[in-house]
């Protein structure tokens, strides 16, 4: 069934209207009255519709139910991952969205090549907020990932521990396993990995003095862009999703 994402405030009491380039995506789905949408609002709730009436600039529709979006995870996983050169957060940020995370936050550590000041956040944080959106349209999400650039190394630790699960990917890590580290059931979770570097053993202690988990993802070393997708993967399929 087709899917629009539309913000909550523009959803009346029993209709909504498509207008600008939501009419115009409609059109070329050849919608007509009678025929069913979803509309999501982003924020995890879907509005099943019907197409009311069909003008050439918007469509408006009658909204029947609304519910918790179907496609969205039972557990709430957030990925932390440390400024990485070129697109690998940009590849980070649609395949977590794809994968169901609920937000992305990327943060600088030590050995991070990539720096990011005032004006080059910006542009960077508004062009991957439209990545996440567009993943979580293609994905039929209900919900657009959050996308947060966080201002420093202690800043991300201290928020990542505060989750049921808060997960630290250490690349020398041989003892605690992801399996062991998922044992007990969880509803929040939070992975953390490193840059093209990894990590320095400073930083690995000032996760576990924070509470977080350090945890082993196997015998080889993946790349800082497969790393959390590994990490969020194996979560989902822990949680029961997959
Ligand atoms: N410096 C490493 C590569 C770091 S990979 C080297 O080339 O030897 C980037 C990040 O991915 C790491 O900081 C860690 O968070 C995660 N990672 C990669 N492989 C991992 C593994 N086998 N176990 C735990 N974390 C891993």
């Amino acid at each position: 069934m087709p899917r629009f994402f539309m913000d909550r405030g523009e959803i009346g009491p029993g209709f909504a209207v498509l207008t600008g380039e939501q009419a115009a995506h409609a059109r070329v789905l050849r919608l007509k009255s009678g025929d069913r949408v979803t509309l999501c609002d982003g924020q995890g709730t879907d509005y099943q519709c019907v197409i009311d009436q069909v003008h050439p600039d918007r469509i408006r529709l009658a909204v029947e139910s609304q519910g918790s979006a179907a496609s969205e995870a039972a557990v709430t996983v957030r990925v932390f991952m440390a400024f990485a050169k070129g697109d690998k957060p940009e590849h980070v940020i649609q395949k977590a969205t794809e994968l169901g995370a609920a937000e992305i936050l990327l943060f600088p550590s030590s050995r991070c090549v990539m720096r990011l000041d005032g004006k080059s956040q910006e542009k960077k944080l508004a062009r991957w907020q439209k990545i996440a959106a567009s993943a979580a349209e293609q994905s039929g999400r209900g919900r657009i990932p959050i996308v947060q650039v966080l201002s420093s190394y202690e800043e991300a630790v201290a928020e990542a521990a505060r989750a049921d699960r808060a997960l630290f990917f250490y690349e020398n890590e041989e003892t605690v396993t992801l399996t062991e580290a998922l044992r007990e059931p969880f509803s929040t979770v939070s992975l953390m990995t490193g840059p093209e570097g990894g990590f320095e053993d400073r930083e690995v202690e000032a996760a576990r003095a924070a509470g977080m988990t350090v945890c082993s993802l196997g015998k080889r070393i993946l790349r800082c862009e497969t790393a959390p997708l590994c990490a969020l993967s194996a979560v989902m399929f822990a949680a029961g999703e997959f």
